[in-house]
């Protein structure tokens, strides 16, 4: 029985997720992937991994839905038998529109799957990490966004809305949990050079906003990545209810 933490990744396959992935096999945690539809981009996360000497495994699992949650974490007690850390990263944008144009599916997939499925992935790691359930203790890292400050007016106030609530989420579940072994932070990216922009029909977003940014360039997933493992890491063991702008000054 290796004593080597155990990390969740939400959204692992792509983007900031798999940067976080390969961070923290990096840094000795084993990993389990989770994708939603991606399977191909989680196993090569995974394949990445384990070429590093590192250990992973791909999970299939929508955040969006209850019982592929509980399911995902199921699938990690089965392969690792413990869990020490959840990043919470999976999310979604949608496309650019004024409140006044979005329909209520659109507001209520935005908020089941950015809000919802965040705080339902908390609770099932609150459930194996506190020492109130017999856990030895563990961190959760949330991914919010600059999106919450500034509101992303005619892009996707609905978007921003739900990582605000992630903000105050993070803000009262570590409050909760502070005297129970699990610290709870979150990270709140600027604008980072994935693929997210292009899901919500803007390519060359991460370029375009580039100038408006107090660095003049928008940030890598990687750059997140080593902030969420700084807050994993024991270096962060009196770090807990703290938003992490990680945004160029933006
Ligand atoms: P991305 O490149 O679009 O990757 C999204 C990841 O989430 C993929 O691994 C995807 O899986 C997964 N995913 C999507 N919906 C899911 C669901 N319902 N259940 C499970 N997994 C799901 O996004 P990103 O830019 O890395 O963003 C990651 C997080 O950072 C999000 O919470 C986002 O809001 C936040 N963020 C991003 C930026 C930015 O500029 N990029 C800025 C601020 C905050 P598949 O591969 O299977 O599709």
């Amino acid at each position: 029985m290796t004593d080597q933490p155990v990390l969740l990744v939400t959204g692992g396959s792509r983007g900031i997720g798999a940067a976080i992935c390969l961070a923290a096999a990096r840094k000795g945690w084993r990993v389990a992937v989770n994708y939603a539809a991606n399977q191909a981009a989680a196993d090569a996360v995974v394949s990445q991994i384990v070429a590093g000497g590192g250990e992973a495994f791909a999970i299939k699992g929508d955040v969006g839905n209850a019982a592929d949650i509980v399911a995902m974490f199921e699938a990690v007690d089965e392969r690792f038998g413990r869990l020490d850390g959840l990043a919470n990263n999976a999310g979604i944008v949608d496309a650019q529109a004024r409140v006044d144009e979005m329909s209520v599916e659109r507001i209520e997939r935005m908020m089941r799957i950015n809000i919802t499925g965040s705080i339902l992935c908390a609770a099932e790691a609150v459930r194996r990490m506190s020492t109130r359930h017999g856990g030895k203790g563990g961190a959760i890292v949330n991914i919010s966004s600059m999106a919450a400050i500034i509101g992303s007016p005619s892009q996707y106030v609905d978007y921003a809305a739900s990582k605000a609530a992630i903000d105050t989420f993070t803000i009262g579940l570590a409050r909760e949990v502070a005297t129970e072994g699990v610290r709870v932070n979150a990270v709140r990216p600027g604008v980072i050079d994935t693929e997210i922009h292009a899901s919500g029909g803007l390519p060359d977003r991460a370029r375009d906003l580039a100038p408006s940014i107090p660095m003049q360039r928008a940030g890598t997933a990687e750059e997140i990545a080593d902030a969420v493992l700084y807050l994993l890491s024991s270096e962060a063991s009196y770090i807990t209810g703290s938003i992490l702008n990680v945004s160029g000054g933006r």
